[in-house]
């Protein structure tokens, strides 16, 4: 820290060295909604209080809105056109199979945490999945580990040992709400232990996929967090909080799900072959909520005329556009997307084919995101900001440049 640079650049943007310990927390699937409702029934009086004297946004997630694209958008200050991170998975096109881009030689750029790390900071990176870990910390000195493994930290590959241990809560269940409480509750203790100067704490959607807003479910979920950032609030950190993606429910008005399968449209319109429909949420190995979202991607294998237009005819479907269009649109990596990008109305999902999604595992009405409906999310951070422009629209991956370049 003695040697530290007040300043420096990554990706491009310029970052201040903090002036105090900073602490980025990332709630999954956070709809502006839950903290409404929550806040409404007086769950969150910690949250309550930023309205009052800290900064409250409104701003948008990266396209597509899903976990992993919008978690390395925060951490590297940049859309996934530049650090190329724009769903679970892709298709290689030239040995025709579905790449997995968990991988983190799939990233191209450097993180902000692993910078500052560089620069002489203590970082810290918690995360609820295990996956979405190794990309997090990639490159980067200091502390990183997932909720899920908790129990298998070494020092040499995480960075910190006997979690357990310091965290005093036994290992929670990868579906359950207690990850992201184990995810706090190491972010406490690790401001109290180790004391970083960088941190960047990531929960699960797990509630948000199953409870609507307001549900007692959901406001009992952001009471915990309401009064862990209240911990960390105490602790003299700056506190910043935003969200990966909104959540919708994707059912009509007795919650049957609304689906288009779109492999099954265009296999009976063009003939099987002739496409490919990708849906970045799935995770091919576990099909967590049916794998449905609102945002797929098309590879054609033949020039077919009239697909544009007749997928636009689909009820359900909001917007299709061609692979320069989206890439321009959402500042997509073009190598890594299809030939069109299709994404869905609010109340509605995109499958592949109805035979390969399980809907059956679903115990209740679905809900998810992926969408242009699911962009928006809260960005609170415990301390006024200046300089703030009300004519451009923020980004959640601009709350590393707030939260250090703009907090008074
Ligand atoms: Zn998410």
């Amino acid at each position: 820290m003695k040697t530290a640079p007040k300043e420096f650049i990554v990706n491009g943007r310029r970052y201040q060295w903090m002036d105090r310990p900073l602490i980025v927390v990332c709630v999954d699937g956070c709809e502006p909604d839950y903290v409404n409702q929550a806040m409404q029934a007086r769950q969150t009086p910690y949250l309550q209080s930023l309205v009052e004297t800290g900064t409250s946004m409104l701003v948008d997630a990266a396209m597509p809105s899903f976990t992993n694209p919008n978690n390395l958008s925060i951490v590297t200050g940049v859309s996934p056109a530049l650090h190329g991170i724009c769903g679970n998975y892709f298709y290689d096109c030239e040995t025709k199979k579905e790449v997995m881009m968990d991988d983190p030689k799939y990233l191209r750029v450097k993180t902000v945490l692993a910078k500052f790390a560089d620069a002489g900071a203590k970082v810290a990176v918690v995360t609820a999945k295990d996956k979405l870990c190794r990309l997090l910390g990639h490159g980067m000195r200091g502390i990183c580990l997932s909720a899920e493994k908790a129990d298998k930290v070494t020092l040499s590959a995480n960075g910190i040992e006997n979690v357990l241990q310091l965290v005093d809560m036994p290992l929670p269940s990868v579906y359950s709400a207690e990850l992201s409480e184990f995810v706090m509750t190491t972010g406490t203790k690790l401001i109290d232990t180790v004391h970083p100067d960088l941190m960047y704490l990531s929960t699960s959607d797990y509630i948000q996929h199953k409870y609507a807003p307001g549900s007692l479910q959901a406001n009992a979920f952001y009471a915990m967090i309401d009064r862990y950032l209240a911990k960390l609030d105490a602790l003299g950190v700056t506190v910043a909080v935003t969200g990966d993606h909104g959540m919708n429910p994707k059912t009509d008005a007795i919650g049957r799900p609304n689906v288009v399968y779109l492999q099954d449209r265009l296999d009976r319109w063009f003939g099987s072959g002739k496409t490919h429909v990708i849906l970045p949420i799935t995770d091919p190995y576990v099909l967590h909520h049916g794998a449905l979202g609102s945002f797929a991607t098309v590879y054609l294998e033949a020039e077919l005329g009239s697909v544009t237009e007749r997928i636009k005819t689909i009820p359900g479907i909001e917007l299709v556009l061609s692979r320069r269009e989206a890439c321009r649109r959402f500042e997509l990596p073009s190598d890594r997307i299809g030939d069109l990008v299709v994404v869905a109305e609010r109340l509605w999902v995109i499958g592949t084919s109805a035979a390969r999604h399980d809907l059956s595992q679903l115990d209740r009405p679905l809900r998810s995101h992926g969408g242009l409906s699911e962009q928006q999310v809260p960005l609170l951070i415990n301390r006024e900001t200046r300089g703030i422009s009300i004519e451009r629209r923020y980004r959640n991956y601009d709350i590393l440049d707030l939260s250090l370049n703009h907090v008074s």
